[in-house]
């Protein structure tokens, strides 16, 4: 049955970004329909510093309304076939990778992220994430339990009912996937809050999805935390929250879901160490830097390798070597094929990353260098930044222990393996670990002993299906991107024991 969009522009038909804005402005997405809210905000092009385009400003009964829709439609769904969701997830992935150079260059748009080094890719894994978790549904098994003989015991998943998922503006395609690929597959339906800095990539692949889905599956609200976040996050009617965004928005959120007692899932910040061996390869080392650093993504990544301790035997080298190649990247327009760094998402998180590089300057004995060149025509200078390195930072400055979602990172030189795993621990947070060595010793030892959640030795990958991701400490609570995740995060578990 064709779906009616009562939008100036019906999404079937947009080939372009402009199209995709056209037919999202203004708009919700509940049941199928893109629904226009009473209010709206702006959305900035940040490389442009202009308005991009209005987006929902949802108040709390537009967020009743959604939040109605995904429960009516919930029953339903969870009574289709395990397999058949999973196969109708992951046909939507396949439709979304079929449309993604589009959604990919909206995406640039609303973020500022550079479509050659980050928007693709982020298309790419959001796609991965759904024909992943769209291969699961026959994974929601119980189990028979040994009791007695007279009595069969065994154990089933049941979906929990309607997900309420918040996401950030950072990576917003990949992070709403790991919450609803396994969420739907599970049998659950959803309302996604999208991130108010850059809604329209995810507004574009929900109505993408809702083409292989029953109306109401999924839904997606537009609109501030405080208000539209808030409203999901209280709504009685919501089963499970599910966040990610910072730590004191997560801390809020958190308590929501104790005040109605229901379970949350939180991925919160982070300030993750990389640990460099003096028996490390130096060429590896450096590029392993600058991709787990999230350069290309101006540093704005929960697991940005922003504190480096690099062996005093390497640190001359490595500290030339990654400077050198620094420079050579090319900060731009991130519509611009040959644009490797974006722009900073907005003024508020520019004037943060100022402030903490200020704090370094101030600093006396710390040094600060500041790598590659400002672009100078064709975009807005407003928000853009230069790679920086804070060297000789006392460990104690905020510079050093507080998350400053940017690009810039600590540097620091070590000759104590004991000493540099008590500072690598010396955080609040425990997201994610890198360790860089041949020995496969020091390896073991260093993953064992590091605090965090997610542990690499010789690579800096960013988030991969099937491997569990969730961090310790202020970093939050709960895994994402596995079959676990889905099992223990997006199921209950109910016992039942028949006498015979
Ligand atoms: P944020 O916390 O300001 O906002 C995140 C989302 O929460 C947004 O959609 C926002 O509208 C909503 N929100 C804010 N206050 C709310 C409230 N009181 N109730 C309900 N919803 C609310 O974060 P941000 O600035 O969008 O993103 C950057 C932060 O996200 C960084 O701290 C970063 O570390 C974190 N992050 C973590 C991960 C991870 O996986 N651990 C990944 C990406 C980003």
């Amino acid at each position: 049955m064709d779906k009616v969009l009562t939008t100036p522009m019906r999404p079937e038909d947009a080939t372009t970004a402009e199209d995709w804005l056209a037919a999202l402005a203004d708009r919700n997405f509940i049941g199928g329909v893109l629904t226009p809210a009473a209010a709206s905000l702006d959305v900035m092009e940040p490389a442009q510093m202009r308005i991009l385009a209005s987006a929902a400003a949802s108040n709390a009964d537009e967020v009743g309304a959604a939040v109605a829709t995904a429960k009516a439609a919930q029953p339903g769904w969870a009574d289709t076939n395990a397999r058949k969701r999973g196969k109708m997830v992951a046909a939507a992935g396949r439709a979304i990778t079929a449309e993604a150079e589009v959604i990919a260059r909206l995406l640039a748009r609303e973020t500022g992220k550079a479509l050659a080094t980050e928007c693709r890719g982020e298309l790419a894994v959001s796609a991965d994430l759904l024909e992943f978790y769209g291969g699961l549904g026959s994974e929601l098994k119980g189990e028979t339990i040994p009791f007695d003989p007279s009595v069969f015991a065994t154990t089933t998943r049941e979906p929990l009912g309607v997900v309420g998922a918040i996401v950030p503006w950072n990576v917003p395609l990949v992070l709403t996937m790991l919450k609803i690929a396994p969420a739907l597959v599970a049998g659950n339906t959803v309302v996604i809050k999208a991130s108010e800095e850059a809604p329209f990539a995810t507004l574009a692949c929900a109505v993408i999805l809702n083409r292989f889905l029953p109306d109401g599956v999924v839904n997606v609200v537009v609109g501030n935390g405080l208000v539209c976040g808030a409203a999901l996050t209280a709504h009685p009617d919501i089963a499970k929250i599910t966040f990610t965004g910072s730590e004191a928005a997560g801390r809020i959120v958190y308590g929501a879901g104790a005040q109605r007692i229901v379970p949350v899932s939180l991925e919160l910040g982070g300030k993750s160490p990389m640990i460099v061996c003096a028996d490390a390869n130096l060429d590896k080392v450096v590029t392993g830097a600058i991709s787990g650093m999230r350069f290309t993504r101006q540093g704005q990544s929960c697991t940005a390798a922003s504190r480096i301790y690099v062996h005093e035997s390497l640190y001359d080298a490595f500290l030339a070597e990654l400077t050198a190649r620094l420079d050579k990247m090319v900060i731009g327009d991130p519509l611009d094929e040959a644009t490797e760094i974006g722009t900073i998402i907005n003024a508020k998180q520019k004037a943060t990353i100022d402030r903490y590089v200020g704090i370094a300057e101030d600093t006396p004995g710390a040094r600060v260098v500041r790598c590659g060149t400002l672009p100078t025509a064709g975009v807005a200078p407003d928000l853009y930044a230069q790679p920086t390195l804070l060297l000789d930072l006392p460990e104690d400055s905020p510079a050093a222990r507080e998350e400053i979602f940017g690009p810039v990172c600590m540097i620091q030189k070590w000759n104590d393996y004991e000493a540099v795993i008590a500072a690598a621990n010396n955080s609040d947070y425990g997201l994610a670990a890198t360790v860089w060595t041949d020995s496969m010793t020091i390896a073991l030892d260093a993953t064992k002993r590091l605090n965090v959640g997610y542990v690499q030795v010789n690579q800096n990958l960013t988030i991969q299906p099937n491997l569990s991701y969730g961090g310790f400490g202020n970093s939050g609570l709960g895994k994402e991107a596995s079959l676990e995740a889905m099992l223990e995060h997006f199921t209950r578990k109910k016992t039942i024991v028949l006498a015979m």
